[in-house]
């Protein structure tokens, strides 16, 4: 049997699922029961339910479009033999065509610059007629263009040095190697997140100290009162690209930031940016990150495993036409199918993490002085979001990592 064509065929299987759920979710969505139901429970205006309708259709009809020329194309690719010319132009382009060190950092580099020029017309048009069109998008195309190259920067460097570092790996430590691999992917994502608060995020945003006053203290009052130590309260400056609102807390070994978008800062009153945060600090208190953590570092090990006993097999590597066994090559082949592998396993992790949402839901209530803070906290929310209220339980069941806000408002307290 041939290998490339039951990839192919696993992949439109898949595509065609995803393409299942997204047209049972958008019938549902616009039969005028559920939009009645959720209205009436959530108190909306009918202008509210259309423009989030509204919102969603032209986001459905992009996404169908876009994800069926991404596959299509890159199916062309796979099946003309992309990667194998990819490989070549990498061999002719280093000193060294024996070194896969050398080959493979030059093929990735060629491969993230074809996926950046291919994915670029998508995320303009994205940013600049879709969310600009429902009111979101904050960016002018010079910092869309400011963004891309940070990006791509940031990118080649920690992409670079990780890449580089397992390929070394690979060729250099034996039959051993995924074990020193899996400990120095470990240590990699160990250091990003600590980098990230003080290094990476403001290569792309403004961080500024929270200001005296009500807010802050009564900030203060909750991290005393579960016991989270933080290094301090920031305000970032989200509204510069776009009105989408958020809070989260970064970093490791007792440097952990509370961050806070200005855009939830000026849409809430000072106790429902309370009652968002307590939630946030849910999942830190509840070890939700901590187990997050520890189940993908499990799962990057089991990944590894496999990959080291699939490495031989240099019949995938033709079949992708690459020119025989190579440990780039390994991280290319073996990563698709591993990204079959995952899509099957996807609702296991959403399923656990729309669990983690309820606990964490849970906590805030009982942490902050009046539970129905959080409930208005979560309209706001839904509203500036345009986000729908209800989704088909399939199609939330296979992609949603947060339950519907119906589902999560009926799980509350009064
Ligand atoms: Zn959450």
């Amino acid at each position: 049997v041939n290998i490339l064509s039951i990839f192919v065929a696993l992949r439109f299987v898949q595509y065609f699922f995803e393409k299942y759920l997204s047209r049972l979710n958008f019938d549902f969505v616009h039969d005028k029961e559920n939009q009645s139901k959720a209205q009436k429970e959530l108190g909306l205006t009918d202008e509210d339910m259309h423009n989030s309708l509204a919102y969603f259709k032209d986001r459905f009809q992009f996404g169908s479009f876009s994800n069926w020329l991404k596959l299509l194309s890159f199916m062309v690719f796979l099946v003309l033999g992309g990667f194998g010319l990819l490989e070549s132009l990498a061999k002719s382009s280093v000193w060294d065509a024996q070194s896969g060190v050398q080959v493979g950092l030059v093929f990735f580099a060629y491969l993230g610059l074809i996926s950046l020029l291919f994915s670029l017309p998508f995320r303009y048009y994205s940013t600049f007629v879709i969310e600009d069109k429902h009111g979101f998008n904050k960016q002018n195309p010079k910092g869309f263009v400011m963004d891309t190259l940070k990006s791509m920067g940031l990118a080649m460097i920690l992409g670079g040095v990780l890449v580089g570092i397992i390929l070394y790996i690979m060729d250099h430590l034996g039959e051993w190697w995924w074990l020193w691999a899996w400990a120095a992917m470990t240590g990699f994502s160990v250091f990003t997140s600590w980098a990230y608060p003080t290094l990476i995020a403001p290569l792309f945003n403004k961080f500024s100290k929270l200001e005296d006053g009500e807010l802050s203290t009564s900030i203060q009052q909750l991290a005393d009162k579960v016991g989270f130590a933080s290094d301090g309260v920031f305000v970032m400056d989200a509204s510069t690209r776009s009105s989408h609102g958020n809070a989260y807390f970064t970093g490791v070994f007792g440097k952990k930031r509370i961050v806070l978008f200005d855009t939830l800062v000026s849409s809430m009153s000072p106790n429902q940016v309370i009652a968002v945060l307590a939630h946030e600090l849910g999942h830190f208190k509840l070890h939700h990150v901590r187990g997050m953590l520890i189940r993908s570092t499990i799962m990057t090990g089991v990944v590894l495993y496999i990959l080291s006993l699939c490495l031989p097999l240099e019949a995938f590597y033709r079949a992708f036409h690459f020119d025989g066994v190579s440990s780039y090559g390994a991280l290319v082949v073996f990563g698709m199918w591993f990204g079959l592998v995952d899509a099957v396993l996807s609702p296991i992790e959403s399923f656990l993490s729309r669990k983690n949402e309820f606990a964490a839901d849970a906590f805030a209530c009982a942490n902050i002085d009046q539970p129905k803070d959080l409930r208005s906290a979560l309209l706001v929310l839904r509203e500036k979001s345009k986000s729908l209220p209800m989704a088909h339980p399939w199609y939330s069941a296979y992609y949603y990592s947060h339950p519907p806000i119906l589902e999560r408002l009926e799980a509350m307290p009064e």
